[in-house]
């Protein structure tokens, strides 16, 4: 069985990725400053290390107590709209700390590491679904630092032969199945989460950011894909990197506006939920759909959770569950 380090592994699609390490076995280090993420997030099973990726010294330390099967590296700021306001602090957190890690790694003889990338990368994508080949033009200085990343790690293969996986989720959605961990960002800026508090009245209403988009119903369509299914295709990934390095686009490949997201969690809840039409949402392009047919080709993955209304199921079950998130 292998042993793993997972930066950022007490946040949301990290502490996904902890469970399916350990269901498979592995034993997990989390290595996370739980400025996001949450102690409650990670089972007894994983060892915690609260320290931050800026603190050098304790990461070598960390790196250097090996042997490491492969890092896989979550821990980021990871809001589009704050980069957009704060582009360095995105650009030096995110890129330089990443960077770090990545050299820290060669250094100690790490020869895996995966990438929570994203699909900001694509801010203005020509076709839909988005596949690999599709030109990287990123859409913030929070896709932008995940790109200098990605490029990091092509020399860091083509110099080093450090093998990588970069994974470019586009909607991560939903919770562990079991209910053993859920979505709890603080502020939380994600529709599902906040359009089952609308449902839940735990909110007045959701505000739907913009309604005059050229897409049927005039509102954005994103594609969520469900966190366990993520978390899955980066054990697949892994064990890819067997034959070479891979980047791969992850989604659901189907797209869901944001008015039939409200209308799943309807009928899931069997609640209303108070809609009130908004502005657009600075940066946010009418539609990422992602093709994920590279993934399924090389590794098998399949989602598992590919409805809408399933993936929003193990949400509502989750926050019904933790009205205060992890605190409670
Ligand atoms: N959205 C919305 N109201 C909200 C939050 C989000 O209409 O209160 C929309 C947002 O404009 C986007 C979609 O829901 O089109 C998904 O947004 P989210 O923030 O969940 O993820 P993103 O696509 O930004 O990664």
């Amino acid at each position: 069985m292998g042993r793993f380090l997972v930066t950022g592994g007490a946040g949301y699609v990290g502490s996904h990725l902890v469970l399916a390490l350990l269901d498979a076995g592995h034993e997990v280090v989390v290595y996370d400053n739980l400025r996001q993420g949450h102690r409650g997030a990670v089972p007894q099973a994983a060892t915690l290390i609260e320290a931050d990726i800026g603190n050098e010294r304790r990461l070598e330390l960390v790196l250097a107590d090996g042997p490491w099967d492969a890092v896989f590296h979550f821990a980021a700021l990871s809001l589009v709209g704050e980069s957009m306001e704060k582009p360095f602090l995105y650009l030096l957190e995110n890129a330089a700390l990443g960077m770090r890690l990545i050299e820290a790694c060669v250094h100690h003889g790490v020869g895996k590491f995966v990438l929570s990338s994203t699909a900001n990368l694509f801010g203005n994508p020509r076709k839909i679904p988005i596949d690999e080949t599709e030109p990287v033009e990123p859409g913030s200085p929070y896709g932008e630092s995940k790109w200098m990343i990605e490029r990091a790690l092509h020399w860091a293969g083509q110099i080093h032969g450090l093998r990588f996986a970069c994974l470019r989720y586009f909607n991560a959605a939903g919770a562990d199945p079991a209910g053993r961990a859920g979505e709890d960002h603080d502020p939380e800026t994600h529709l599902i989460p906040l359009v089952i508090d609308a449902a839940l009245g735990r909110r007045a209403e959701i505000s739907v950011f913009g309604g005059d988009y050229p897409t049927p119903d005039g509102t954005c369509i994103r594609d969520y894909i469900h966190v366990t299914d993520l978390a899955d295709a980066h054990l697949r990934a892994l064990h890819r990197l067997e034959q070479g390095s891979v980047t791969y686009n992850l989604g659901n490949g189907a797209g869901h506006s944001v008015l039939e997201v409200i209308r799943a969690v309807e009928q899931v809840s069997g609640r209303r939920v108070p809609v009130r039409m908004a502005g657009r949402r600075a940066g946010d392009p009418a539609v990422l759909v992602a093709a994920s047919d590279r993934l399924r080709r090389e590794t098998g993955w399949e989602p598992r959770y590919a409805e809408i209304g399933e993936i929003v199921r193990t949400a509502l079950a989750w926050r019904e569950g933790h009205p205060g998130g992890y605190e409670d």
